[in-house]
């Protein structure tokens, strides 16, 4: 059985993990990681610590679905003792994904704001469809439940990324996150991600192409969270087989 480190246990993705894990023996979960000064319920025989090396010593693989903060600290104890890396956490600074990088030279890490089957492939659809309809306005709207901390949605961002890579395009120069007031009229190359936030909505992802004459839009709903959960433990069975390198759902599902 594969031993599995989970930072993030005690939230909705991570409590989904745990229910994953357990329904399938071929996994094990061996540590959780846990802030100082807070407690979990963890099953009997699970490690819980609020130390890294730690963690990381009593497991095989990592899983995090956690926050910003706690990604970055896992990563810099990961120099120290390497694991491969599935990481689902949204909202990663520049830093962040620059010591990602630095690290995947030596281990394999998978990097997926979205671990669903429908949004890797959606993703395929965007780029498709942006290069297709090359006039067309991309907008995309994201809309997520109340409790969600970081906006735009690290998927909205990846298929604004992927669109933009599509045309040739750098995104921080042509995103546009909001409209409000005297804007003026929509640039040509502009690329809108807008975001909503309400009720107990899991995920829903539109990528809209606004031509004249006529509209195509992409619509992805996620309708249980247990998806990104079964995504990233099918990643965690994928990643470990791997050579070092950062890899995405794409490479996972392919
Ligand atoms: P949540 O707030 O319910 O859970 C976050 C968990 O991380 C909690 O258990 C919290 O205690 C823990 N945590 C936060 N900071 C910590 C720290 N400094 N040290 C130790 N533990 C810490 O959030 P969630 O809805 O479970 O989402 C978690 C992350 O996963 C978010 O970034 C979210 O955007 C992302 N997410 C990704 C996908 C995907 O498919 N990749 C799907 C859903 C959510």
């Amino acid at each position: 059985m594969l031993k599995v480190g989970l930072l993030g246990y005690g939230g909705r993705m991570g409590r989904l993990i745990d229910e994953v894990i357990l329904e399938d023996s071929r996994f094990i979960l061996s540590s959780v990681y846990i802030r100082s000064g807070s407690s979990v319920d963890a099953p009997k025989g699970v490690c819980v610590t609020n130390d890294f090396s730690v963690f990381l010593e009593h497991c095989e693989v990592v899983v995090d679905f956690s926050s910003p903060i706690a990604t970055s600290a896992l990563l810099e104890a990961l120099e120290k003792t390497p694991r491969p890396l599935v990481v689902g956490t949204t909202g990663l600074s520049p830093k962040d994904h620059s010591l990602m990088e630095r690290l995947s030279q030596s281990i394999p890490i998978v990097y997926a704001t979205n671990t669903s089957r429908g949004i890797a492939l959606l993703n395929e659809l965007a780029y498709l469809a942006s290069q297709r309809l090359r006039d067309a306005d991309i907008e995309i709207i994201e809309i997520h439940h109340h409790h969600k901390k970081d906006a735009p949605s690290g998927t909205a961002m990846t298929l604004a990324e992927t669109c933009a890579q599509s045309r040739g395009l750098e995104l921080d120069k042509v995103r546009v996150s909001g409209r409000d007031g005297a804007v003026g009229a929509r640039g040509q190359d502009e690329i809108g991600v807008l975001s909503v936030r309400g009720g107990d909505i899991v995920g829903k992802h539109c990528v809209g192409l606004y031509c004249d004459g006529e509209y195509l839009e992409l619509t992805h709903n996620a309708t249980s969270r247990k998806t990104f959960a079964k995504g990233a433990i099918e990643a965690v069975r994928w990643v470990v087989t791997k050579q070092a390198g950062l890899y995405n759902m794409k490479d996972v599902l392919e």
